[in-house]
């Protein structure tokens, strides 16, 4: 899979006010062996709508029927349970569609990278340099992300992040978020050994409860569609309003 990677633009800074929040003073952000980045609010952000609209368009394509996404959560939610549950809305049972879902995924991917030229990709404030800063400290860095895999690579791969992970965990398998991160979380102990500290990086409420449920620690983060006190709530280890932030709260 080749990608054009579009020059680099610096993000505007979304939060002019710098805030970061630890859970215990003690805490570093930067300490844990492995992470584990979600990427769309949390790396990035991709617009135009591309990756939304390979959904319904997918489904005409293979099935000849009609799905919407109106009536679904996205944010924090995986592109295969997306789909279940526009499938769902559109009262078509699942004994239908699963047959065709491999066709499906495969489509969508197809449906995006013929649009890849349409897709604007932001990356969020202080992300590469985050990475940077972890790559220098020798940590193992993976994404993983409700995409589904080939789609979720390319839009790293469009925001020019794509050498700084070695593997990844994705929707394709797995409906579940706690399921993926937990499959993912595995991967990340392979790299960096069994005993290894393993750290998920999010910017949804639905990031917080998937490394909950597999006993992992969570940086949440606010550049996507969730504020930090609302990302608070949910009680993460550490929240801040961006990666740049939590990175220059370390200086
Ligand atoms: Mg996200």
């Amino acid at each position: 899979m080749k990608a054009s990677t579009p020059a680099y633009t610096e993000p505007l800074l979304i939060d002019t006010e710098k805030r970061a929040v630890l859970s215990h003073p003690d805490l570093q952000w930067d300490a844990f062996d492995a992470y584990l980045f979600d990427i769309d609010g949390t790396l990035l952000r991709a617009q135009g709508g591309v990756h939304n609209d390979a959904f319904p368009e997918s489904v005409r394509q293979v099935m000849a029927k009609e799905i919407s996404l109106d009536r679904v959560l996205l944010h924090g939610n995986t592109d295969t349970r997306i789909l279940a549950q526009a499938f769902e809305h559109a009262g078509i049972e699942r004994s239908v569609w699963e047959p065709y879902k491999e066709a499906i995924y495969e489509r969508m991917w197809t449906i995006v990278d013929e649009r890849r030229k349409q897709i604007e990709i932001i990356v969020m404030p202080g992300v590469r340099a985050s990475l940077d800063h972890l790559q220098k400290k020798r940590r193992t860095l993976g994404v993983a992300t409700g995409n589904l895999e080939l789609i979720g690579w390319l839009k790293v791969e469009l925001a020019g992040l794509r050498d700084y992970f070695n593997f990844g965990g994705f929707s394709d398998k797995f409906e579940d978020r706690g399921a993926l991160i937990g499959a993912a979380a595995v991967a990340a102990r392979q790299h960096s050994g069994e005993s290894s500290t393993v750290c998920v990086v999010g910017d949804t409420p639905a990031d917080i409860a998937a490394a909950r449920s597999n006993g992992l620690p969570v940086i949440a983060v606010s550049t996507g569609s969730y504020s930090l006190d609302e990302l608070l709530e949910h009680k993460p280890d550490i929240g801040t309003t961006s990666m740049l932030a939590l990175l220059e709260s370390t200086y």
